[in-house]
């Protein structure tokens, strides 16, 4: 039995494609953005994560840890994180859930029971989202994934932010009814700076896919300061305009949602505080872009 590492699955999703969806997160990520709201995304293993608010301090976690990477340091506990391997021995022991344990293994039937709970909603366009992290890292759990839902005739979608082998795109293609693909920047030496890696992949497998003729809605996010200067803007409304098969670009305003996520898991927030771009600015990118002759849609 196929299985891989899925960190949520969302019920009643209406952001994550047309109707109401369900969204399985599959996680591992090779991007690094500074903007992710996602962070718990990145890494391909579960892992820890700490709600220090939460913990009563009775210490209970202290003696479940195999490798000693919970101390008291005087006014609580913490958790050397260069120590701790992950193993989520001392979840079970706290009985506060201050400490969690983000992503699990799933087998293909374990998913798709969670899935056909939802199907009686999925009414019209609606269906099963394969988000993440980035879904075509784990390329044969996802294909199983994908084949199961159209053997029940499920309307499928992937969110993608394209960084993967062609090979896995390709294999997936045929049983996704719908891309959602991420685009964030066009100038290759920023989107090194702001993501971690070059935009070349990126870009050559959008323009693969189209060239198949499959659905795409291309989605990007407007992150002040980053991405969101006109000229960003109009290389994209120039790019994504020459492309055949493209059917909508949807502008993604910023927002915080994952600001308190990098202390949970003890990692630097890579992006300084940003406030989220205002509507008056995202209408007038709707208008810059709408020039192009895209048709252009502010959220997801
Ligand atoms: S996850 Fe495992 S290694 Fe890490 S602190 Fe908890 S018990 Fe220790
Ligand atoms: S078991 Fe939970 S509540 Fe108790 S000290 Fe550890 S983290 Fe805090």
């Amino acid at each position: 039995m196929i299985s891989g590492t899925v960190f949520d699955i969302r019920r009643f999703s209406i952001h994550d494609g047309p109707g109401i969806r369900t969204t399985v997160f599959l996680k591992g990520c090779s991007l690094r953005c500074w903007w992710c709201h996602n962070p718990e995304s990145q890494r391909p293993r579960p892992e820890l994560i700490l709600r220090p608010e939460r913990c009563i301090v009775c210490g209970a976690c202290v003696e479940t840890c195999p490798v000693g990477a919970i101390r008291a340091n005087g006014q609580g506990y913490v958790t050397d994180r260069a120590i701790c391997d992950d193993c989520g021995a001392c979840v079970a022991a706290c009985y506060a859930d201050a400490r969690e344990m983000v992503g699990r293994t799933m087998t293909v039937s374990e998913v798709m029971a969670e899935v056909l709970r939802d199907t009686t909603f999925y009414e019209g366009e609606g269906g099963v989202t394969f988000s993440g992290g980035e879904p075509l890292l784990q390329p044969e759990f996802l294909l199983a994934l994908l084949q199961a839902c159209k053997a029940r005739d499920l309307h499928t979608a992937l969110d993608t932010c394209g960084y993967a082998p062609p090979e896995a795109l390709e294999r997936v293609r045929e049983y996704v009814d719908l891309f959602l693909y991420d685009l964030k920047l066009m100038d290759g030496e920023r989107h090194r700076r702001f993501t971690g890696a070059d935009n070349d992949l990126i870009l050559r497998n959008l323009e693969r896919l189209a060239a198949t003729g499959s659905r795409i809605i291309v989605r990007v996010p407007v992150i002040p300061g980053l991405n969101d200067d006109p000229a960003d803007i109009a290389a994209i409304g120039e790019y994504v305009s020459a492309l055949p098969a493209v059917e909508r670009l949807d502008l993604l305003p910023y927002h915080r949602m994952g600001a308190d996520k990098y202390a949970r898991l003890a990692r630097p927030d890579p992006l300084p505080p940003t406030d989220p771009p205002p509507a008056a600015q995202m209408a007038e990118l709707q208008r810059q872009l709408e020039a192009y002759g895209l048709a252009v849609k502010i959220g997801g």
